[in-house]
Parts: C-alpha cells; structure tokens; sequence
C-alpha cells in the first residue's frame, strides 16, 4: 500500500523579504521531517511530512528522495506523477527546473533535467534484452483550456479515459528523444511556447500550469512484448488567493479559474481521504481539467509525490500555512499500486492491457 509522499520545500529568504523583515523566519526547525510554524498571532502550528528540505537544502537532495524511486519505478512500468504545489514565488519552478532546464551548473540543475537523466541512465543498465523509447509531451492549462506546448496550434486538447491507457491526452503531439541533450532541447523548445504565449497574451507562467509527460516504452527483444511506464511533472500555477492579489478583469478572472482548478483539486484530495470505509462514494474529477488529468496520480494506479513550496518570512506565513495544510491532507490519500507480476509488466505489442487487474484501483480510507 503506498501513500502520496509529501515534502515541503522552504526556499531562502528573497532580498525584498530581508529589506522588511530582516532575517527573521517564521518556521523553526524540529527534525528532518517536524517543524513549527508561527503565524502572524504568534499562534504556533506543528506540522510533520515525509521529508522537510529546509533553506540550505540542495537540489540533488530533492531529486535523490522524492524524484529518483518514481524515475526507477517509470523504467519499471509503474506509472509516476511528481507535482509541485506553493504561492508564487515560493520555489516551484526554481525547485522543477533549476534557473532553466539548459543550465550546467550542477549545483543548480532541478527536478526535470535530472530526471531526463536518470531516465535514460536506468534505460541504459538495460540495453542487452531490452529496446526502448523515450517519448515527450508537454501541456499547459490555461484558462481551463490545456494546450499543446509543442504545437500551439492544438490548443484544446480533450482529456479522455482509455482502458488500456488510463487517462490520456486525445491527438498531444509526441516527441521521440534519444539521448538527454536531444530532450532537454524539445522540452526547452516547449518552455519558449510558454513563453511566447506570455507576452502574446498578457499571460504569466504562474497563471497556468505546466505538465511535462515522459512515456518510457521498453520491448523485450526476445518476443517484442512491451511495457509502459509514464512520468507526469507538474508545476501548478501559484496558489495565493485571487482576491489577495488585488487583480483586475482579466488578470482577476485569471486567478478566479486557477482558484477553481486548486479548489478542485482540494476538493478531491478530501473526497478521496473522508470518505466512509465501504460506502460509494463520488470523487470529483471532472470538475476541472486538472483533476481530470490527474485522476491516476490521485486515486489510482500512480506512485506520487507532492513538493509543497514555501517561503521561510513572516509576511507569507499565512500562505504557507495554507500550502501546508493542503500538503498534510494529500497525505493521508493510500492508494494501491499495481506492483505487476513479472509476467503482467509486459503487454501484447497492439497496446491492449496485459492484464484487467492493472487497470483495477483500490483506496483505503
Ligand atoms: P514559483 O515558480 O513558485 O512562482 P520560482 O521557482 O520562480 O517560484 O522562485 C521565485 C524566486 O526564488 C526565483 O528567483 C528563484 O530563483 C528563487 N528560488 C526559489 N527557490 C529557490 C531555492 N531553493 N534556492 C535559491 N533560489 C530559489
Ligand atoms: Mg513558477
């Protein structure tokens, strides 16, 4: 039985926070895991996660405890989804991409680049019996509208549900990529449509959310049987509330549909960690596009991890609090990975499921 692990992330004091409030913090330290955190009434709240990576932290520790078992569990047919959640500014691209995916500072290098390269390192270990491949998409949601970043032409993909699939994006372009240069190169081509769209269309990238796919496919050389494993990066669009903002027309009803889209997403988050043991109950996917495409990270057949971003200073705290507590809700979702059978890891070559019970999905409540 697996849970969602969830970490927080608490990114160093910014200039403008040091410039108000000095170098005072709002959180303070217990372990690797506890930690506390005062609000603005001096009012203390304990909170306790997976793993905390406080200020100092580096991002190869990140990568090596959150990312690295879904990258060796994809290359194993087990589906992943690793999702970064916070207010603007608190560290989610910085913690998915690093400075950008290109940079070479080692140092720096994020969640994605990383990732391309333990894909392809666990690919290799495998080269004798094994052909692989290795295939991108990237998407944004937008206006409760997901478009295709590698073809902005595409730019209202319908999410739907396939048996042998689980949920998918009808007609997204992919891209086949053989090394990790040539993938860091598609998925930099991907980020520069996002941002053309910024200032074609007034848009910010914290007013979307980004959604990197990887589809690992391996073929037994022997028989050619294959096996998926599918990857899915999302960096959320920033949680602060909309009427914080102090937005206007369309900025504001910007922030009103990514509200929505969080909201949903909480929403599902409870109904999948409150309901009664035994009874049907409804979790709301399709109520936004987010949820709809994050339904198998969430409830079903996916090995997932939550980075909540915060800021460390008092003047944020509240948001934080906020970030936190959606943090320790998704939690407490157990979900029932299809840890397959040797012989159900590989399906026939037409695509058809190797097996009814990998589609099947279990919740413990
Ligand atoms: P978000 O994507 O959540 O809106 P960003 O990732 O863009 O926020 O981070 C905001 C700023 O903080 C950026 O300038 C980024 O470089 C910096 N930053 C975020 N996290 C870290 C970190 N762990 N170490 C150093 N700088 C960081
Ligand atoms: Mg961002």
């Amino acid at each position: 039985m697996s849970s969602i692990t969830a970490c927080v992330r608490f990114r160093p004091l910014s200039s403008g926070e040091r410039r108000d409030h000095g170098d005072s913090v709002c959180i303070h330290c217990v372990d690797s895991q506890i930690f506390v955190l005062k609000d603005e009434k001096e009012e203390e709240f304990t909170f306790s996660f997976d793993k905390v990576f406080y200020e100092n932290s580096e991002q190869a520790q990140v990568y090596e405890f959150l990312a690295l078992p879904i990258v060796k569990d994809a290359v194993d047919a087990i589906n992943g989804t690793i999702i970064t959640y916070g207010q603007t500014g608190a560290g989610k691209t910085y913690s998915m991409e690093g400075p950008s995916i290109m940079v070479c500072d080692e140092q720096k290098r994020g969640l994605v680049p990383r990732i391309v390269d333990g894909l392809f390192d666990c690919i290799k270990s495998s080269e004798g019996t094994v052909k692989h491949s290795i295939k991108l998409s990237m998407v944004e949601i937008y206006m409760e509208k997901v478009r295709d970043l590698f073809d902005l032409s595409k730019d209202n993909i319908q999410i739907k549900e396939s048996k042998a699939q689980g949920i998918v994006l009808n007609g997204v372009t992919e891209i086949s990529v053989s090394d990790p240069a040539e993938a860091l190169q598609t998925l930099s081509s991907g980020i520069a449509n996002r941002t053309v769209g910024e200032t074609q269309m007034n848009m910010s990238s914290s007013r979307s959310h980004c959604i990197y796919l990887f589809t690992v496919q391996q073929e037994l050389k022997k028989d050619n049987r294959l096996k998926t494993g599918k990857l899915i990066l999302v960096d959320l669009a920033g949680s602060e509330k909309a009427e914080k903002t102090g937005a206007e027309g369309k900025v504001l009803e910007e922030a009103k549909t990514i509200n929505k889209s969080l909201s949903a997403l909480g929403n599902v988050i409870n109904a999948l960690t409150c309901g009664s043991p035994g009874k049907a109950y409804h979790i709301p996917y399709r109520d936004s596009k987010l949820t709809r495409l994050l339904q198998d990270a969430l409830g079903g057949n996916s090995r997932t991890a939550l980075l909540c971003c915060c800021s460390p200073s008092p003047s944020n705290a509240s948001e934080s609090l906020s970030t936190l507590r959606f943090g320790m809700r998704a939690k407490h979702i157990k979900m029932s990975l299809h840890a397959k059978s040797s012989e159900d890891k590989y399906a026939k070559k037409d695509g058809s499921p190797s097996s009814s019970k990998n589609q099947a999905c279990e919740r413990i409540l």
